[in-house]
């Protein structure tokens, strides 16, 4: 999985440390299988509809990308969440939770979102708006996983949104759970929307 992605972006950012690119790869297969199969049609890519493809692509990788970085605990108390699909707000809670200021990041990954809507709608949308919304998008992805893991934030977690609803404010805790020999930490993962929860069991015993 992600070899291909690998190889292409390794081929458009020469430059790039080859970490940078494995942990975008590893982070989160949809969304780099959404960018890979935006690379394959890119390739082939010369209408119009074919080009919007790459945008919908693009976007939705986007969506998904931000999802999976965000966390409901960045939002301050009293301050709107943003919803599922508002990738420049969960991107802004997300950049400001992280050690050193990435107000460029934060400003390009924007504007590269933008793009790519721009891509999917335009009736005037060329191959290198195409190319751009899809190679600045890989960059961007994996410079905030760079930033997100020099400040200890990045984790890879089994659920990020709720498999039921689709709700990203799933929230954790931790709680003792007494069983006849003592008792068990267990992590809790509940959905704020449907109630859904997961335990893990992985905790450690007291006696
Ligand atoms: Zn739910």
């Amino acid at each position: 999985m992600g070899k291909d992605f690998v190889v292409y972006l390794q081929k458009c950012f020469g430059s790039v440390d080859s970490n940078l690119i494995n942990v975008l790869t590893k982070h989160n297969e949809n969304v780099a299988r959404k960018l890979e199969l935006a690379n394959s049609q890119l390739s082939v890519a010369h209408s119009i509809e074919e080009f919007q493809q790459i945008g919908i692509l693009v976007r939705d990788a986007w969506i998904e990308f931000t999802q999976s970085i965000y966390r409901a605990d960045f939002v301050p108390n009293g301050e709107n969440k943003p919803g599922p699909s508002d990738v420049k707000r969960m991107l802004e809670y997300t950049l400001r939770n992280v050690r050193q200021s990435h107000k460029y990041l934060l400003k390009m990954s924007k504007e590269t979102f933008d793009l790519a809507i721009k891509v999917q709608h335009d009736r005037s949308v060329t191959k290198q708006m195409a190319t751009q919304c899809l190679t600045v998008t890989g960059l961007c992805m994996a410079l905030i996983l760079d930033s997100m893991a020099s400040s200890e934030m990045v984790v890879k977690r089994l659920y990020y949104k709720c498999p039921e609803c689709g709700s990203i404010e799933l929230e954790t805790s931790e709680e003792w759970v007494p069983d006849f020999e003592g008792a068990f930490k267990v992590g809790k993962l509940v959905c704020n929307y449907c109630g859904w929860c997961y335990v893990d069991y992985a905790g450690e015993m007291k006696a």
